[in-house]
């Protein structure tokens, strides 16, 4: 019984497949590397659970539901992006709210919620900070927090650390561990960095030319090192 689950998933754009027809059983609460050369339809993949992109044939199973026509909100993932994407002219703690916001969820518990995520990402300090304020690494907690205030299952991620420099890129992978530790749901994480997978993954799911080529504990798929 896995958590996620792809299902013959494929998706075409006109004549280019970009994802044929890959299955896969997520254990659950792992931390996932998705690895590949550039093109091998890793992005596509993340972007068919989050739903920013319809699938062409096949399923997305979360927790026994087929969620794969289900809008991005209703999906129990959450997407964290390469740039952040923060809203420039909201505070820190009105970016992590943002969403509640747009669910009419009342201002008391929309505050609530987002100072105890920055607090879990160590940004509660900063509430009150435009994000043009922060550094990089701080603006991705930022982005972290945001994404995680919908309390979702799998948490996909698109190369978010390819932006810091190398010190705060092995710091923030730290922070992503113990965050699924503490969370305990899933992380998908789309990495094109062999050692960050080895540093992060319980496992590497490796793609090339639209399929899934190897999968398993990274020591498996590199050998011992
Ligand atoms: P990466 O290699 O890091 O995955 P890409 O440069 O391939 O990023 O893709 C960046 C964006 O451009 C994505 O949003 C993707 O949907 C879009 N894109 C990639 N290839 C094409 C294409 N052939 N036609 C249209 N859009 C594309
Ligand atoms: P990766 O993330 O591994 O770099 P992508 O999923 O971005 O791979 O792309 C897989 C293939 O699909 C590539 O051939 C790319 O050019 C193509 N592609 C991606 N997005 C689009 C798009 N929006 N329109 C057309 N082709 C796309």
């Amino acid at each position: 019984q896995g958590d996620l689950e792809l299902v013959h998933l494929t998706k075409r754009y006109g004549d280019t497949v970009a994802v044929d027809d890959i299955s896969h059983i997520f254990a659950p609460a792992s931390y996932v590397c998705l690895l590949g050369p550039s093109g091998c339809g890793k992005s596509s993949t993340l972007r068919m659970i989050a739903g920013h992109e319809s699938v062409s044939s096949g399923g997305i199973v979360l927790h026994g539901a087929d969620i794969s026509n289900l809008p991005p909100a209703q999906r129990g993932t959450a997407m964290m992006f390469q740039n952040y994407a923060l809203f420039p002219h909201l505070t820190v703690r009105d970016n992590v709210a943002f969403s509640l916001r747009m669910k009419g969820v009342d201002k008391a518990t929309r505050h609530r919620k987002a100072m105890a995520l920055l607090d879990l990402v160590d940004m509660a300090h900063l509430a009150d900070r435009l994000p043009a304020q922060l550094s990089g690494g701080q603006q991705q907690r930022v982005a972290l927090a945001r994404a995680l205030i919908t309390e979702p299952r799998v948490l996909l991620l698109d190369e978010p650390l390819s932006a810091l420099d190398p010190f705060l890129r092995i710091r923030m992978r730290a922070e992503l561990k113990r965050l699924q530790r503490e969370l305990g749901i899933t992380f998908l994480h789309v990495t094109h960095g062999q050692d960050e997978a080895l540093a992060l993954a319980d496992e590497c799911v490796v793609m090339n030319r639209a399929v899934i080529e190897q999968a398993g504990p990274p020591r498996e798929v590199w050998g011992a090192p």
